[in-house]
């Protein structure tokens, strides 16, 4: 019976994300195969299927799933890609990140949440991640270039030491904005020495948070 209401439930999530221009099929196969529920608290475990944002430990939010939906659309990743998150969180989009692309590498300044999410993927038998606890903000150069880079929370402008960090013709995604309200979604593309800069949606993510780290 339960089984039965939760399939249910996120069949009609993969229409809305179908409805609200999510057409990449393997993106769609992730979304549908990976649990959310084992991302986040017992009390919440049954809105996991819904196309809500849901808090996680530390004050943090996992993102809305047509949020993180576009985002991994928008990387247009294949499995030869080295990827580099900023914000692992609770691990949710490091996992979908990790089925499609060759190697993730996710930076969190919460050193608990890092702990967390590193625990679970491993249970999970996701070997193709590495993490870190460091500020997000300055990348992870030892391991620079990336291909893809995606940011998951928001820039007050695109950060000019992330790009350094792009392969040419390598694509971020990132939040930009002043606040809670008037946040981009970017597409950031790198050409030679400029980038090419697209608009995706309205979005409302959690602050970049520069500077100091937590326990
Ligand atoms: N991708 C996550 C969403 C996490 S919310 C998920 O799927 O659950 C954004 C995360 O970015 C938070 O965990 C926050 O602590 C982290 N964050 C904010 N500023 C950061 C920084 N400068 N460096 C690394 N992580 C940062």
């Amino acid at each position: 019976m339960f089984e039965n209401l939760k399939k249910n439930k996120k069949f009609n999530l993969l229409m809305e994300l179908k409805k609200n221009g999510i057409y990449d099929k393997a993106v769609l196969n992730v979304i549908e195969v990976v649990d959310r529920s084992l991302f986040v608290d017992e009390n919440l475990k049954q809105k996991s299927n819904l196309n809500i944002a849901l808090p996680i430990d530390c004050g943090q939010t996992i993102s809305q799933p047509l949020v993180v939906a576009h985002m991994t659309q928008s990387l247009n990743l294949n499995k030869k890609l080295r990827v580099l998150e900023i914000g692992t969180g609770s691990g949710y989009q490091s996992y979908i990140l990790s089925k499609l692309s060759r190697f993730v590498y996710t930076v969190e300044r919460y050193s608990s949440l890092k702990k967390k999410a590193e625990n679970l993927l491993k249970d999970l038998g996701a070997n193709n991640i590495f993490f870190k606890h460091a500020d997000g903000g300055l990348g992870w150069q030892e391991q620079a270039p990336f291909d893809r880079i995606i940011v998951t929370a928001n820039a007050p402008e695109i950060p000019n030491i992330l790009v350094e960090q792009l392969v040419n013709e390598g694509i971020m995604i990132i939040p930009v904005g002043d606040d809670y309200n008037q946040q981009n979604l970017k597409k950031v593309i790198k050409k030679e020495n400029k980038i090419l800069v697209e608009n995706l949606m309205q979005v409302r993510f959690v602050p970049l948070v520069e500077g100091k780290l937590h326990k």
